[in-house]
């Protein structure tokens, strides 16, 4: 399944995508639940509710607004730094300089405020030159978590995964050099473009997809998640060692090779840049990135 938030005449719900990608039909759900969006029918999902029924209209797709399939996570979204060897070794001499431990030792985990997240097709604020002039993206499938749990070992890890979305790691990277530890040139506001909805864990396999990130049409990004340094089993597995992980959670999984930072000049977003990323059997996003206004 593919269950998407959606804005349609001015009220925010939750519901089921066609098989032909065409279509999108409301779940019935209580307005105040589907002001949450996918979180409040992942929560109920999880405390053993069947999914609710489709209501109304199959709308076409074009006649609603996507918004970010969790709109507000209810805390930070989880990411992982430096989880794809090429992308490892493209930022060894700036980014990952200070970071001495052996890469296939222990996985980086930072967080991005749950204020960042946008739709997967709204716009991308600059924050202005006075705050930084290294804007620099970051295709990520992640994890969307189902059954919550704590100490989550890896051979049931994936018992608790509800599904997968795609999100933009926004990063502006001077600020996240300069400060040591990463959550605020990565916090940004709008930092986090997320969609177009989730794919259900029976549908992808996230183990075995591919992952591309075009700037204004170039490729940028082209990667398979079995590159992943450390496998989404041991992600889940680590996060969750003396933490408990709540339905809803998300896991951005790392970035591949091919960041503007990477490039020989390093290449920064600017207004009017567009952003789409596409990961195989989920779909795709695209943002634009603009000028903060004044
Ligand atoms: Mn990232």
């Amino acid at each position: 399944m593919r269950y998407a938030t959606f804005n349609h005449q001015g009220r925010r719900q939750v519901g089921e995508v066609s098989a032909d990608g065409r279509t999108i039909t409301a779940l019935d759900f209580p307005a105040a639940a589907g002001e949450r969006g996918m979180l409040a029918m992942i929560e109920q999902l999880a405390g053993g509710a069947s999914a609710p029924a489709t209501t109304g209209p199959a709308l076409p797709l074009d006649a609603v607004r996507l918004e970010a399939p969790i709109p507000r996570p209810r805390r930070n979204v989880w990411c992982v730094g430096r989880n794809y060897h090429a992308h490892a070794k493209e930022l060894q001499a700036s980014v990952f300089r200070n970071n001495t431990a052996d890469p296939a030792s222990w996985p980086i985990f930072f967080t991005k405020a749950p204020e960042t997240v946008v739709g997967p097709s709204d716009p991308v604020v600059l924050p202005g030159a006075a705050v930084s002039t290294q804007i620099d993206y970051e295709a990520e499938l992640t994890i969307v978590i189902g059954k919550g749990g704590k100490n989550i070992p890896r051979d049931k890890a994936m018992e608790h995964v509800f599904g997968y979305t795609i999100v933009n790691d926004v990063t502006a990277r001077d600020v996240q050099m300069r400060h040591q530890q990463w959550d605020l040139g990565k916090s940004f506001d709008s930092f986090c473009p997320m969609g177009p909805w989730i794919v259900t864990a029976d549908e992808l396999d996230g183990t075995d997809t591919r992952v591309r990130l075009w700037v204004n049409g170039e490729l940028r990004q082209d990667a398979q998640t079995t590159d992943l340094i450390f496998d989404l089993p041991s992600l889940i597995e680590t996060c969750s060692r003396g933490i408990t992980l709540y339905p809803g959670d998300l896991i951005a999984t790392g970035t591949p090779a091919g960041v503007g930072m990477g490039m020989t000049p390093p290449s920064w977003l600017k207004s009017g840049d567009v952003v789409r990323i596409a990961i195989d059997g989920l779909g795709e996003i695209e943002n634009r990135f603009v000028e903060s206004p004044r």
